[in-house]
């Protein structure tokens, strides 16, 4: 073991015989007389085993190690020797600030570059790859190691509001081969697999799912079926996958979990029979292509990205804190509010997700049906 005091919590703030340890809510003063945690904490730079380090301190090595423990339940420390071989050296030069903000959730038995590496060993599959492509840019940043993204459309001028991945001399260019183009410029590292298809139905999804830990659909158009194409692929192959939308000022989002409780099906149910409207609203936008209605702009666009791109990272590191299934997230841009008030329940009715689910893909005058049969 080779301990290291963490970034986050360096420089360490001398004030009389306190030693103040961390910033902000988390920073917590000790009394250090005769200065031996600050020499202690300072020996700690990930280079000296602990044999080394209680020779230096003048400590016997159990009490080091008693110290340690204590440090450790602080969550100050990382250990060196767990990080030497998982990265390359270009990684990390690349992925230095990531290993810092990743320090807020490591001890000495979880490092930063483990973290980065469980990214890189991770594969997100990314439907659409219209305002998506932030998404797509945002993940290869981050360093996720395996991308594939799904296009069948080119890219036109009325894209470049709010696609801003993609250039001006994209224009007219296939989404999916300027994605390439793009993204390789960004972090030449990541695998982009892209799929120049169109979707018509869950058949077309479903082979994409294999070995995919989360799915990001950004598709919207037809309306309201391709998301329910999405939602039956994932639930048959144990998928979990984010929703989102934008609606003028209001982003949308929500997760459905790889146990697929409380599905994008059981959302539909849910509205059926607590609207008595919503049947109609649903006839009318089912299937609907919403192209000229679209009130995506760069900053929404960017924010949405941000939300789920976040989200994805929380759940690839198996974070604390992540969008529960079964509530839709919106933000407001005006109020700069985040509600997650509105919910709904798994129904047991539900043909994809509940007890008596189908194998095929139901038609939506089949969840009509079953509300008005309950
Ligand atoms: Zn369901």
């Amino acid at each position: 073991m080779k301990p290291k005091i963490k970034e986050i919590v360096t420089p360490l703030i001398k004030h009389g015989e306190r030693i103040r340890i961390g910033y902000h809510e988390k920073a917590f003063d000790v009394m250090d007389k005769d200065n031996k945690i600050e020499s202690l904490l300072s020996s700690f730079d990930g280079k000296k085993g602990l044999e080394e380090l209680a020779r230096l301190n003048n400590i016997h090595l159990e009490n080091l190690i008693d110290l340690l423990n204590t440090f450790d339940n602080i969550k100050i420390l990382e250990d060196r020797d767990l990080m030497e071989n998982l990265l390359n050296e270009q990684e990390k030069e690349r992925y230095r600030a990531n290993f810092t903000y990743f320090e807020y959730y490591t001890d000495l038995y979880k490092s930063s570059y483990e973290m980065q590496k469980k990214i890189k060993d991770s594969h997100v599959l990314i439907l659409g790859l219209g305002g998506a492509i932030q998404d797509v840019a945002a993940l290869a940043s981050l360093g996720v190691g395996k991308i594939t993204g799904l296009d069948y459309d080119t890219v036109e001028r009325s894209n470049l509001n709010r696609q801003y991945i993609y250039k001006e001399n994209d224009i007219g260019r296939l989404k999916t081969e300027a994605a390439k183009r793009r993204i390789k410029e960004i972090n030449p590292d990541v695998e982009l697999n892209i799929v120049n298809k169109k979707i018509t139905s869950p058949e077309d999804i479903m082979p994409l799912l294999s070995n995919v830990d989360l799915v990001i659909s950004g598709i919207d158009s037809p309306g309201i079926i391709s998301s329910r194409w999405v939602n039956f692929a994932c639930i048959s192959k144990n998928v979990p996958a984010i929703f989102s939308g934008i609606n003028g000022n209001k982003i949308l989002m929500n997760k459905l979990s790889d146990t697929g409780e409380g599905c994008f099906d059981c959302f539909l149910l849910h509205c059926l029979k607590n609207d008595e409207i919503f049947k109609f609203q649903l006839n009318t936008l089912y299937g609907y292509t919403f192209e000229k209605k679209n009130t995506a702009i760069a900053p929404t666009v960017s924010i949405l990205s941000g939300f789920i791109t976040a989200e994805v990272m929380k759940h690839l590191l198996n974070l604390e804190n992540q969008m529960n299934t079964g509530y839709m997230y919106q933000f407001d841009l005006n109020r700069l509010t985040m509600d997650s008030d509105y919910h709904w329940e798994k129904s047991d009715y539900c043909p994809t997700c509940g007890e008596i689910s189908l194998k095929e893909f139901c038609d939506i005058t089949t969840l009509m049906e079953i509300i008005e049969g309950k």
